[in-house]
């Protein structure tokens, strides 16, 4: 590759010319020449450099509701961008094709966008804000920051869709011009982790972290048969978030569909799906959403006192939102989220 490289934000430089990553838990020590776990990192003359800053491989706009965010201003555009590569590598994986692409792939088939392109195609297309998402966001961190900082100058906010396998250094970073952001808790025990190419507890530092810091937070969990499904640890996650992100934190329960490396494994049967639900009211969740899963009233927001139906969707698409503020306009109770009575056109271009 002949393209200008972007040098690393968070390592340090080693005496043996090696270079030490502090941007995900993995704090891979990497050889001259040699790159990190999440491919796109490579030790170059003892420093360590992005080789995914400035480039793309795919650009969409998207309703805020697909990242899945639904309480954060609902029905609005996110303009939503991938490098390639990722620090996980789950046999589940739906976007596969990019998070496992090679950086010599992504030379091929990346196409060159600049920070200030990003931001320019976000405001002409009408959106609201701009999601670092597909792929985990952490390993493209350098770009990110570019765009991020340069898209609140002009009053776009930014999204994260994470697998919250990052360092609070880099949170720290990055939290004055992140806004939202949903976390994937995939499992609540760390040999499925392992399995994914992570581990457990980093994601659960992360989520308390994000929640103290101030952004607003959802939660997803694909259940995965065999993998996480089992009643106790359904009951685990749901008590985490209870007890250590709140109540209010909104938890989508997504169905498994086979994918990637794991097409042996059938769906989610739908009584699991309702189980967790049961299991994150039960517990005290006042929003728990389903994913993948299209019915009557799944991906509805209602109000947690009275009941009163407040948002209606059906999939990603928001269909109509009664809210006039934060509150509802029934019970006057207030509806944890960020300007909920946001009203625009889903019509995405
Ligand atoms: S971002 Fe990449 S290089 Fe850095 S620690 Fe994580 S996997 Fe390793």
């Amino acid at each position: 590759m002949d393209r200008k490289l972007k040098e690393a934000m968070l390592y340090q430089k080693q005496q043996d010319r090696r270079v030490f990553c502090q941007l995900c838990p993995h704090y891979c020590l990497i050889d001259e020449g040699k790159r990190g776990i999440c491919q796109v990192r490579e030790n170059q003359d003892g420093l360590l450099y992005s080789l995914v800053f400035g480039r793309t491989v795919t650009q969409n706009i998207d309703g805020v509701e697909k990242k899945p965010l639904f309480h954060f201003y609902p029905g609005s555009k996110t303009y939503s961008l991938a490098t390639a590569g990722c620090n996980f590598h789950c046999q589940y994986c739906t976007n596969w094709q990019v998070s496992q692409m090679s950086v010599e792939e992504f030379a091929e088939f990346g196409v060159e966008a600049a920070p200030e392109k990003i931001v320019a195609a976000a405001l002409e297309a009408g959106c609201h804000s701009i999601a670092y998402t597909y792929v985990e966001p952490t390993i493209f961190f350098e770009y990110v920051h570019e765009i991020a900082s340069l898209a609140h100058s002009h009053g776009l906010f930014n999204l994260f869709k994470t697998n919250g396998f990052m360092t609070a250094e880099m949170l720290e970073i990055c939290h004055p011009y992140l806004d939202a952001v949903n976390v994937d808790l995939k499992a609540f025990r760390d040999k499925s982790y392992r399995q994914f190419g992570g581990s457990l507890q980093p994601v659960l530092d992360s989520l308390k972290l994000i929640k103290s810091l101030g952004i607003w937070l959802e939660i997803s969990t694909v259940i995965i048969p065999g993998i996480n499904d089992e009643v106790e640890e359904l009951a685990d996650i749901a008590e985490f978030i209870v007890q250590e992100l709140g109540v209010e934190t909104p938890w989508h329960i997504t169905r498994f569909f086979p994918a990637y490396k794991m097409t042996n494994v059938l769906p989610t049967p739908l009584e699991i799906l309702y189980q967790a639900r049961d299991i994150g009211l039960k517990k005290g969740l006042q929003y728990v959403y389903f994913g993948n899963f299209l019915g009557q009233g799944n991906q509805d927001t209602i109000c947690h006192n009275c009941g009163k139906y407040l948002i209606q969707r059906w999939g990603f698409e928001l269909l109509e939102n009664l809210m006039q503020s934060n509150q509802c306009p029934s019970c006057e109770t207030l509806i944890p989220g960020v300007s909920l009575s946001h009203q625009v056109s889903q019509n995405l271009t």
